[in-house]
């Protein structure tokens, strides 16, 4: 019963386990990459959300309109156009399945972009394109 609950517990653990506080300013985290995204959270906080000012979403834009989609050197061009609730909307679903929520619903916007960002750049700004680089710098 141990064993099946701490197995309960692993298979669960990952979606809840890794989030940032921004209140206590804590954070929680059980891979590197979830370690750096919910870092993109806190560095966000500590730079007055910057994330949901109109500077950053105008720059996420033009970027998109320039980057180059089909350059397999380039992760961040696809990986923007695909982010939900950037250019694919967010849908309302009447009978969400955990997918559908965690995909169109609950999940996306430029709060999130932002720290995904962060992630796929490994905590480098240097690693960021550089139009980006500006909104994770002091
Ligand atoms: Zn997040």
């Amino acid at each position: 019963m141990i064993l099946f609950s701490g197995l309960t517990a692993i298979l669960t653990m990952p979606p809840q386990m890794n989030r940032y506080n921004p209140v206590t300013d804590a954070i929680a985290c059980s891979t590197e990459f979830y370690c750096w995204h919910e870092k993109g959270h806190q560095l966000d906080r500590n730079y007055r959300f910057v994330s949901t000012t109109k500077e950053f979403k105008s720059v996420i834009q033009s970027y998109l309109e320039t980057c180059d989609l089909y350059d397999l050197h380039n992760t961040y061009c696809g990986y923007i156009a695909m982010f939900p609730g950037i250019l694919i909307p967010k849908v309302k679903c009447e009978y969400c399945t955990i997918f559908d929520t965690a995909y169109y619903g609950g999940w996306g916007g430029y709060s999130e972009l932002y720290a995904e960002l962060y992630a796929l750049a490994d905590g480098t700004i240097e690693n960021l394109p550089l139009e980006l680089q500006q909104f994770y710098e002091n």
